[in-house]
């Protein structure tokens, strides 16, 4: 899963920090931004700066997007791997 932010919308609360500091990140400006491995993506912030989001931080990624008042913070989910198909797909002769 990735999460982006449109900074546009921010209010600045800082709730979504709250709620997961390894992921969400307040710069100088006073706006969210989302962060990677402890990197802001800042530049250029938007729609163009995803973050992946750690497997162990996704409950909490979901539910700050849920609690955000600018309803800003955005979450892409990757495609399910196709699933396995095992054993003989041939169907016996009638
Ligand atoms: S919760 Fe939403 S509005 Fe508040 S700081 Fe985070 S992104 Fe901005």
């Amino acid at each position: 899963m990735r999460v982006w932010i449109d900074q546009d919308l921010c209010t600045g609360d800082g709730i979504c920090i709250d709620h997961c500091d390894d992921v969400f990140v307040q710069l100088e400006d006073g706006i969210a931004y989302v962060a990677e491995a402890g990197r802001p993506c800042n530049d250029p912030g938007g729609s163009g700066s995803l973050a992946q989001v750690p497997d162990r931080h996704v409950g909490a990624v979901i539910h700050a997007a849920e609690m955000c008042p600018g309803e800003c913070i955005f979450v892409e989910v990757d495609a399910a791997p196709a699933a396995s198909v095992t054993g003989d797909s041939e169907q016996p002769a009638a």
